[in-house]
């Protein structure tokens, strides 16, 4: 909770009056049993009415005073609990979103979705409850014990006798179960892992009819979860029976003894009554301290999670800048990259190559090559290890976060499409008129199956873009690409889905109509890439071949053998 002090501080006073007025009610709550022994021993057993209506009287505004405050301090620590949660959650939310890709791959998603729910409601439910029982439950159990000392000392003492009894339990108790709550909340992490696995991936799941499977690994966790929760219930549920059974046993010592002292003359009757009532709520106290200790518990390790993102620094910083924009270097520029995702092995090694402003840059290469790490470090997703990355001339770490997105239009392998129009879906957030949409869209080749949508733009896409097809989804995240009028467009396997015909129409459009956008393309097809100005053939994060398709077809062995499983002999035919 320390480490979350600072969102707490500004509330310290609104705190403190809260607790002012639980402790007003707590108070008043301990001068029931007071007045009722009054009534008993003043009023009834000398028949002395007018005794047995001021204190009746009093003992009603005691109720109704602690009724009235014990409301509206739990009213007041819901206020100033909710508040600070949601402070807590938003700057939670906002750091999430700002974290490097290689933290959220060290943070992990699922984590980050639990931290963000359950952890934060763990803190909320300590703060809320904390300022209610933790003045209460020790005012009541301090006070119980006082006002018991001050009626009758050796009455009383019965009591001290068995609190030992409750305290060691209730220590016992706290010590065992508060490593298993912290258990339990990174199985729910795995849970929450397995259940986003399930849902993202629920087609393919049910093609590959892995139900079983997954059911299975769901059951798992489940049950561990399961397990460990009726583990800690089981221990923290010892402490309920134990109170009841020296409960009982403290009620019956004090009849019995408190008989002895009715009848050696040495206390009265309504002493009794008022103990049994003293007894109860002493007992009460002191489960409610315990509750509190393994709330505390609890939600510390909550807090611990919650301030561990928090803390996280900031990466990828913005370098100084050391030199201005140059259009007449090369508009980019791998300069003896090197990069590991892991820091185990090279993803990306001693990459060079430049590409003039218009240019088209076509890479090839098997699956895990390297191709998609290329662009996650030219768009600066991740900083590369060594080597220099340039746009413009200019380091890609020396360029404003909004200034560098804003030079890229871009599909990503597995991009996604959102809830909402056709229109929407192109625009996606941005300022762009009508006009330059439908462009988009002609340029992308989507014009056509967008026209025999009903509604054409205004067209409903379901949620990840559900009710299109492979193909129309591709073009519409060209589309998408296309609309800000990048200065740099990165295809990432964009035309995979797209037939022959479309990809050689939508390679036309650029070429014609963006003419000053540097392009980037990811390919699995030769036809593709073939005439792009330069072409990387992959492998292994190396270049095994660099150059234009006529130059690789002389040059580079495995150009020449994917050229001949896709076309034929590679050279007649055409895209
Ligand atoms: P494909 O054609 O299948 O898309 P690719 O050439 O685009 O493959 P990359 O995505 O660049 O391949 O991945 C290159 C290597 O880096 C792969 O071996 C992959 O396992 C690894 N890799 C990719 N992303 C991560 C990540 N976030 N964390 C760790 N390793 C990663
Ligand atoms: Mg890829």
């Amino acid at each position: 909770m320390k480490r979350l002090a600072k969102y707490i501080r500004p509330y310290y006073l609104f705190i403190a009056f809260t607790m002012i007025v639980k402790l007003g009610g707590a108070v008043a709550e301990l001068f029931v049993p007071y007045f009722m022994e009054r009534i008993l021993s003043e009023g009834v057993v000398p028949g002395q009415h007018d005794r047995i209506f001021v204190y009746g009287g009093l003992m009603l505004l005691c109720a109704g005073v602690c009724l009235f405050l014990n409301i509206s301090a739990n009213r007041m620590s819901a206020k100033s609990s909710g508040r600070i949660t949601r402070k807590i959650r938003y700057d939670l939310f906002e750091k999430l979103v700002s974290l490097s890709a290689r933290q959220m791959d060290e943070l992990t998603v699922p984590s980050a979705e639990s931290r963000l729910t359950s952890d934060t409601y763990r803190v909320n439910e300590f703060l809320a409850r904390g300022q209610r029982l933790g003045i209460r439950a020790p005012i009541l159990l301090v006070g119980g014990v006082v006002m018991m000392l001050t009626m009758d000392a050796r009455l009383a003492l019965v009591l001290v006798a068995l609190l030992p009894i409750i305290a060691l339990t209730v220590y016992l108790v706290t010590k065992n179960s508060i490593p298993l709550y912290t258990k339990e909340q990174s199985i729910l992490d795995g849970m929450v892992r397995v259940v986003q696995e399930n849902i993202t991936g629920v087609r393919v799941i049910k093609a590959l009819s892995k139900t079983d499977y997954e059911r299975a690994r769901f059951e798992r966790v489940n049950d561990d979860l399961a397990r460990t929760d009726a583990k800690a219930g089981a221990i923290t549920s010892i402490n309920n029976p134990v109170a009841s059974l020296v409960l009982n046993l403290g009620l019956t010592a004090v009849v019995v003894v408190g008989a002895y002292q009715v009848a050696g003359g040495r206390t009265e009757t309504s002493v009794i009554v008022a103990f049994l009532q003293y007894f109860v709520m002493i007992l009460n106290a002191m489960l409610g301290v315990t509750r509190i200790f393994i709330m505390a518990s609890r939600s510390q390790a909550s807090a611990m999670r919650v301030a561990d993102v928090l803390e996280l620094p900031r990466d990828l910083e913005t370098a100084p800048s050391s030199a201005e924009p140059d259009p007449n270097a090369p508009h980019i520029e791998f300069d003896n990259v090197s990069f590991s995702y892991t820091g185990v092995g090279e993803n990306i090694s001693a990459l060079s190559f430049r590409l003039m402003r218009g240019q088209t840059l076509g890479i090839l290469g098997s699956t895990g090559s390297g191709k998609s790490t290329i662009i996650n470090l030219l768009m600066r997703i991740y900083d590369a290890d060594s080597g220099e990355i340039r746009i413009n001339g200019r380091s890609v770490r020396e360029y404003d976060k909004d200034e560098l997105c804003r030079m890229f239009g871009a599909v990503f392998q597995n991009d996604f499409i959102t809830e909402g129009t056709i229109a929407d879906n192109i625009r996606f957030f941005r300022d762009i008129d009508p006009g330059a949409v439908e462009s988009a869209a002609r340029d992308a080749q989507a014009e056509e199956f967008i026209a025999e949508k009903a509604g054409g733009m205004e067209a409903a896409v379901a949620a990840r873009g559900n009710n299109l097809s492979g193909g129309q989804k591709q073009r519409l995240l060209i589309a998408r690409a296309l609309a800000g009028d990048p200065e740099i467009l990165l295809l990432d396997d964009a035309s995979s889905a797209l037939d022959y015909r479309t990809d050689s129409l939508l390679r036309r459009a650029l070429s014609k109509n963006h003419r000053r956008t540097t392009t980037v393309l990811i390919a699995q097809r030769i036809s593709s890439v073939r005439h792009a100005d330069l072409i990387l053939v992959m492998d292994d994060g190396k270049v095994i071949g660099a150059g234009r398709h006529d130059e690789l077809m002389e040059s580079c062995a495995e150009y020449r053998l994917i050229a001949q499983t896709q076309m034929g002999t590679g050279e007649e035919a055409e895209a």
